[in-house]
């Protein structure tokens, strides 16, 4: 979804970025295996294969994954934001619902595209900033009004990021049957500054891994939630009130979900590829060939629900839901099973449009976890 506006069949985008080596990868001269090759192809080198086995199996060390944008180092925030975010302002003020997520590996830069820093702000900002742009230059008789909240989910818990202190928080069906966040601060405020000083603020509340230190909040997602009402000026009555919310959503580190995680990538972009072992030239061939075929995604299932315990029931529940909406026959999904399938239950499929924006080190320490994300992020066009 470039925002040339021509995107119509784009329900959905997934989008790969590759963060910079950081200044410690750097120092160490940290062997780089993933590189953007154009807009749409990536291709990652297994550091630890034996050159002579490739040479016997005339095989290649790369694999080339295809997605529907692109980002490495030399790609900045506003570039990223344009691609993949920008284009679903205009469905958001004609009342349709949006999701973007922000997926991959802890330490690989979802916080960095979402949130971004005070010099180089994210997607949460950018985005906001369009939208009050958006609803000023709309001219007619309509009225917005625009509100935000901002909320952590983790082990299943809802806290208010915006107001630690209040607790956890219920979700609640209103009369309409919309999914609230029962006594979540909402904030309208359209200062770009103010919007920054308090998402960062409540960016220090989310929870913190004891298990890792140094790599803050693997296990919990921020939601940025969205609301866009619209009411007509004239005072009739009968005039529909129309409402539409955008979710934005820093998701859990994949790493310990890597299946689970994987799956909502997967079904997300409809094609249910399985991890292809081929070499970049097979892999370019079958990218020809059309699409692959779609194994069974509930072949995982009991390995998936062994794991349990030890994974993360949003990311998990999110799967599935993703994998019965996708599913041709109908499957009834079931948004009850984890707190955030049940808030996005109306931003999830039908009208609504998804992004997925999958992210990467480029570094060969971060290979396995990146031939996960990349293997079933891959669009296989
Ligand atoms: P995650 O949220 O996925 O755990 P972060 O966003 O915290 O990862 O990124 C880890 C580190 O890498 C941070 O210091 C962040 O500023 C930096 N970083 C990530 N992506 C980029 C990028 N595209 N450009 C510059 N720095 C980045
Ligand atoms: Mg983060």
């Amino acid at each position: 979804m470039k925002d040339t506006g021509e995107s119509k069949e784009h329900q959905l985008t997934v989008a790969l970025r590759i963060r910079p080596l950081s200044d410690a990868e750097t120092e160490e001269a940290a062997a780089v295996v993933a590189h953007r090759v154009d807009d749409q192809m990536v291709v990652l080198m297994d550091p630890m294969e034996d050159p002579d086995d490739i040479l016997r199996a005339n095989r290649s060390r790369e694999k080339t994954y295809m997605f529907d944008v692109t980002f490495d180092y030399s790609a900045n925030q506003e570039e990223v934001y344009r691609a993949t975010t920008k284009g679903l302002i205009e469905g958001l003020i004609s009342g349709y619902n949006a999701t973007v997520f922000a997926y991959g590996p802890t330490g690989c830069g979802k916080t960095y595209t979402m949130l971004g820093t005070d010099k180089e702000p994210g997607i949460y900002v950018r985005t906001l900033n369009d939208l009050f742009r958006a609803i000023e230059e709309t001219s007619g008789d309509m009225m917005y009004s625009v509100s935000m909240s901002y909320l952590e989910i983790y082990n299943e818990v809802i806290r208010d990021l915006l107001n630690p202190s209040s607790g956890f928080l219920d979700l609640r069906e209103d009369s309409k049957g919309v999914i609230q966040v029962a006594g979540i601060t909402e904030v309208s405020t359209i200062n770009a500054q103010e919007i920054m000083e308090l998402l960062m603020k409540g960016n220090k509340q989310r929870t913190q891994e004891p298990t890792a230190a140094n790599q803050t909040s693997s296990r919990s997602h921020a939601v940025l939630q969205v609301a866009v009402k619209q009411q007509s000026r004239s005072r009739d009555l009968l005039q529909e009130v129309r409402f539409a919310r955008l979710f934005m959503i820093d998701l859990a580190g994949s790493e310990r979900a890597a299946q689970q995680v994987s799956v909502v990538v997967n079904i997300v972009s409809g094609v249910c590829t399985s991890l292809k072992k081929s070499s970049a030239v097979s892999s370019e061939r079958e990218r020809r060939r059309g699409p692959p075929t779609i194994p069974p995604v509930t072949q995982n299932r009991g390995q998936r629900l062994k794991e349990g315990a030890h994974i993360n029931r949003s990311l998990l529940a999110l799967g599935n839901c993703i994998n019965a909406l996708s599913d041709k026959n109908g499957k009834y999904v079931n948004y009850r099973d984890s707190k955030l399938t049940r808030l996005l239950k109306d931003s999830l499929g039908g009208n609504s449009r998804t992004v997925m924006i999958a992210h990467i080190s480029p570094a060969s320490v971060g290979f396995e976890e990146s031939r996960n994300t990349l293997a079933y992020a891959d669009r296989a066009k």
